[in-house]
């Protein structure tokens, strides 16, 4: 276990879309799920309180949906969260129960991490399911967020939701295995940057666009 890991009590782990869903296909990769949950479990074994922000909803929901292929319209993506939000929770309440678990979801928007009334609400919620041993599986509530009012990024939620419930650490998942000089893959001559100490305007120029339909 890595010593950031080790030493932590309290761990946010976000899960992007295209570790958790077949892109071509737009169906959940169970046997990652189970993966996944085997070393949540783990975690757990060993006194780690763990907090999921789980991404997946709208490509999940678009495909049982059949919405397109495509950019998709607010209208659309808050419609395949509805259906594909369900079919996640399904996901991960199973795969928790079969490992002694209990899941819970929690949808947030905006608003409940800006306003304080809302934002101290939510944290005590969340503290309460990890003292009685839940593990949250946290999401934007993408059905109701509109462009103007939303987090629209996962990575960003998840930040949030770590320095609300004072997490030692977060890690973010996903299918680059850190921060590269250049897309890997592009032909560029991409170095992965194992410690970055300090964002700098070259870091923040390393910044690109989405690799993929279910990235932001
Ligand atoms: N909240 C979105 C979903 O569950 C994902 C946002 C993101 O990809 O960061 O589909």
């Amino acid at each position: 276990m890595r010593p950031e890991w080790a030493k932590a009590r309290r761990i946010v782990v976000k899960i992007g879309s295209a570790l958790l869903v077949d892109n071509e296909a737009g169906v959940l990769r169970a046997a990652w799920l189970d993966a996944l949950c085997d070393d949540i479990a783990e975690l757990r074994k060993r006194g780690k309180e763990v907090i999921l922000v789980s991404s997946g909803a709208i490509a999940l929901g678009r495909n049982l949906l059949g919405v397109p292929k495509g950019p998709l319209k607010l209208e659309d993506s808050q419609a395949s969260a509805a259906v594909g939000q369900i079919h996640l929770a399904h996901a991960y309440e199973s795969a928790f129960r079969a490992r002694g678990l209990v899941a819970a979801q929690v949808l947030v928007t905006l608003g409940d991490t800006e306003e304080r009334r809302r934002y101290l609400n939510a944290r005590s919620t969340i503290s309460t399911l990890l003292k009685r041993g839940a593990v949250p599986v946290v999401n934007e509530n993408d059905t109701v967020a509109t462009n103007e009012i939303r987090y629209g990024d996962n990575d960003r939620l998840a930040a949030r939701v770590a320095s609300m419930v004072s997490a030692d650490c977060l890690v973010l998942l996903s299918d680059v295995d850190g921060l590269y000089t250049a897309p890997p893959g592009s032909g560029a001559d991409a170095k992965r940057l194992d410690v970055v100490p300090e964002i700098t305007a070259e870091i923040e120029a390393m910044a690109g666009d989405v690799g993929s339909e279910l990235s932001r």
